[in-house]
């Protein structure tokens, strides 16, 4: 079975629910940055004073801050004897994605998937508003949706010229889509 995975999709396609659970289910780590760096936000570090005002903007924390992070998570859990692991909102651009290389190339842990989550734009931002997050107001979501297109986006062709990617329609109850993902698992 696949286990070093990672989740691609814009704002609001349910990523971190799908990951949450799938790495619940199958004992991976989950790495959410965005969930991260919401915790340095609330423990007030030197990092989360960085990150607060970015964020609430809906533009991108630092490649460098966000890398640091990913990169203790992943080789603390290499030195603990490695398992499985599930990135979600990391890489979000492609310097971030060419950095994850090499370090996953140091770590001699190449990824094995890349899971795509699609969904129209119109349900994105339904969804976004009804969760309420201090950055999910509609002008902060729409320039969310901008960032996503604009640097995510290309690692759709990235991740599928090294042959890594798969897409799933979002659209659906959480058990429908927890299972299309499942199928891609092996
Ligand atoms: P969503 O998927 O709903 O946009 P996230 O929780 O993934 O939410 O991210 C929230 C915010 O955290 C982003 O808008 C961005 O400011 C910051 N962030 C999260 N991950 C990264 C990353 N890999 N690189 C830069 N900024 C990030």
């Amino acid at each position: 079975m696949k286990q070093r995975l990672l989740f691609l999709g814009p704002p609001g396609a349910g990523k971190g629910t799908q990951a949450e659970q799938l790495a619940a289910d199958r004992n991976l780590l989950h790495l959410s940055t965005g969930d991260l760096l919401r915790a340095e936000v609330a423990a007030g570090s030197a990092l989360g004073q960085e990150a607060e005002a970015v964020m609430a903007r809906g533009e991108l924390v630092s490649d460098a801050l966000v890398l640091a992070i990913v990169r203790s998570r992943l080789e603390a859990q290499a030195a603990s004897g490695g398992g499985g692991w599930l990135l979600d909102g990391f890489p979000r651009n492609l310097a971030q994605a060419e950095s994850l290389g090499v370090l996953l190339d140091e770590l001699q842990q190449p990824i094995e998937l890349a899971v795509l989550m699609e969904l129209d734009d119109a349900v994105l931002i339904q969804r976004l508003l009804g969760r309420g997050r201090a950055d999910d107001n509609e002008t902060v979501i729409r320039h969310r949706l901008e960032v996503y297109r604009e640097q995510t986006a290309p690692l759709i062709r990235y991740y599928q010229s090294k042959g890594l990617l798969q897409a799933v329609e979002a659209n659906g109850t959480v058990e429908t889509i927890a299972e299309r993902i499942t199928a891609l698992l092996g």
